[in-house]
């Protein structure tokens, strides 16, 4: 643990403490990566902000066009949320994935974002939903496509102190699937994770995008295969010839949860499996 942890009631009291702070500081949301690395003798930080309570960071809100997931929802506020259940149903498929109930009475998007593992459950199925990610540094305001914030394993485009507001998802309808290998059907790191969101008339596919999990140095967007399946009729052949498209697109390497190929094998089936669901 640290030996200073501040607590600001709003961002802008955040803004305003954040020069008197110790320089290696880092924010805290839900706590269960950070904690977990501060356990493990991994984390040295002099100071944490708790951002777990910032109202700003606590809200989901719909606009005309869009939805907005704050950064410190819980996950499982997250699963309760019937907004998010409208118009992120590839979110919605991946939450019952994302680790256990009691973790996921913890956890929160922003820290899984911010986490950058490539196996971030969470993420994956926000890049197929299209989302942005909303950042701010005192009065600074970015907006990236949440797919370009990952610069490698553990690595991100924020900047320091940047704070991740929030996701912002755009309300298309569209049917969402998520399907994750691991070492069993519940709780455990993935060895291959496909999201799939597809906008789907008559039969076919108007509009795509694929995410995947584990297969990649960052949570991957799948830009050949989801321009390759707008337009396709959705078949059983469709499906084979995605399945081999993927396996093309990703990079997965071998450690100690999965091998290389057999992951790329996994990431063709767990596709099929996805678009058969999105169909269904
Ligand atoms: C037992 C266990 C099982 C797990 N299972 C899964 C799983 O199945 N799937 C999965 O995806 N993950 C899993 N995780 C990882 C973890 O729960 C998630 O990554 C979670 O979303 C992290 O969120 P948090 O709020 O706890 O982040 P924290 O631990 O509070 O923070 C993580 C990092 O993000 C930074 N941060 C947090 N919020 C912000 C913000 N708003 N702006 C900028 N930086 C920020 C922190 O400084 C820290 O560096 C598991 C972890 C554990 C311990």
């Amino acid at each position: 643990m640290p030996e200073f942890i501040a607590k600001p009631a709003s961002l802008k009291e955040l803004w305003k403490q954040l020069p008197s702070l110790p320089s290696s500081r880092r924010y805290l949301a839900g706590g269960t990566d950070l904690v977990t690395a501060d356990n493990a003798g991994a984390d040295h930080s002099g100071c944490w902000i708790d951002i777990g309570d910032l109202p700003e960071l606590r809200a989901v809100k719909e606009t005309a066009s869009s939805l907005f997931i704050g950064s410190a929802v819980k996950i499982s506020e997250l699963e309760r949320s019937a907004p998010v259940r409208k118009w992120c149903p590839v979110l919605s498929a991946a939450i019952p994935h994302f680790a256990s109930p009691s973790l996921r009475n913890m956890a929160t998007l922003g820290g899984n974002a911010a986490n950058a593992s490539p196996c971030a459950d969470g993420v994956c199925a926000l890049v197929a939903e299209d989302a942005s990610v909303l950042l701010a540094l005192k009065d600074a305001r970015r907006r990236l496509p949440l797919k370009d914030l990952f610069t490698g394993p553990k690595r991100t485009a924020l900047k320091r102190d940047e704070l991740i507001l929030g996701f912002e998802v755009p309300k298309r309808p569209h049917a969402g699937a998520y399907f994750k290998l691991g070492p069993r059907a519940r709780f455990g790191i993935s060895k291959a994770a496909v999201a799939l969101a597809a906008e789907i008339s008559g039969g076919r596919v108007k509009r795509a995008a694929v995410a995947l999990g584990s297969v990649a140095p960052v949570p991957l967007y799948a830009a050949r295969t989801s321009a390759w399946l707008a337009g396709r009729e959705l078949s059983p052949e469709t499906a084979a010839e995605a399945a081999e498209l993927i396996k093309s697109e990703v990079s997965p390497i071998t450690d100690a949860r999965s091998e290389a190929a057999y992951r790329r094998e996994m990431c063709g089936v767990l596709l099929s499996r996805a678009l058969e669901s999105a169909a269904a």
